[in-house]
């Protein structure tokens, strides 16, 4: 075998990975463009097979990694997600939109056809579904990465780790414990600002907090979220419930109902 057919060869045996888009807007998918210095050695070691955002070169599957941005908003995309599922060995949900329904599920408070009629001219044209839903509600989804947009790090984690064969290490705290780590001083303790950085999954790096604001929970609920013990603390710190519902309701809206209901029927 010849340097030219060791090299093909080495190509063909390189894990697949196939980058998908659903309803979203684009942003997780630029969070892998992004990864400027890490990118050549991430094409050495895998196949890009399948990435319309970079390339319109695309190779059927099956796929050993697939990573799906968006969320299922249409019947179309409810059928796409599951030949998606169909294809590829391992899916794993990038960014709000796929894991919680990201902010156009704020459609699941309202009425998706006063939408459509207030919207378009011909409402009549538009096939869409009442909800948006993350694809864990539609098919079995093997990591969910959070965030609006997901962080560069903790995305080239997920990849390697798949890679590897091991299971990332994406730990479940919230942004509390980010704070605590770079030495951020709290700033609802300290100024009384209205932060949701004791219920949001860290991975930000606590930005928010650490520029003196409260964070609005981009990254959507942290593995133990306890909104009874919060909601008090934001009432105390001047948040009515209107104000309280409209800091959950944004980018993972869907993902704080449950435990919105909870704590006000
Ligand atoms: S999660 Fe945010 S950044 Fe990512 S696709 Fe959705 S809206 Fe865009
Ligand atoms: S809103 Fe919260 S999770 Fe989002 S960047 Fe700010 S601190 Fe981080």
């Amino acid at each position: 075998m010849d340097r030219t057919e060791r090299r093909d060869h080495a190509e063909r045996a390189a894990p697949t990975l196939a980058v998908f888009k659903l309803a979203s807007c684009d942003g997780c998918q630029l969070t892998l463009l992004d990864c400027e210095d890490e990118l050549l050695a991430l094409t050495g070691t895998v196949r890009v097979a399948h990435f319309l955002e970079a390339s319109s070169a695309v190779r059927p599957g099956p796929y050993d990694l697939a990573l799906v941005e968006g969320s299922i908003t249409t019947p179309a995309d409810a059928e796409r997600i599951r030949a998606i599922r169909a294809s590829a060995r391992h899916l794993v949900t990038i960014g709000a939109c796929a894991t919680a329904g990201g902010i156009q599920a704020l459609r699941d408070f309202a009425d998706v056809d006063e939408f459509r009629r207030t919207v378009y001219a011909r409402p009549d044209y538009i096939e869409t579904l009442a909800t948006s839903t993350p694809v864990s509600a539609h098919v079995d989804v093997d990591f969910e990465l959070r965030g609006c947009p997901i962080d560069r790090r903790q995305l080239l984690e997920v990849l390697t780790a798949f890679l590897a064969g091991r299971k990332p290490d994406v730990p479940n705290h919230s942004v509390c414990f980010a704070c605590k780590r770079r030495g951020t001083v709290c700033v609802t303790v300290a100024r009384g600002t209205p932060c949701l950085g004791p219920v949001t999954h860290a991975g930000c790096g606590a930005i928010c907090p650490a520029y003196g604001r409260g964070c609005y929970g981009c990254f959507g609920p942290a593995g133990t979220v306890n909104l009874s013990a919060l909601i008090p603390v934001l009432h105390r710190d001047g948040l009515d419930d209107r104000d309280t519902e409209r800091l959950l309701r944004t980018f993972n809206a869907a993902a704080f109902a449950p435990y919105d209901k909870e704590v006000r029927p």
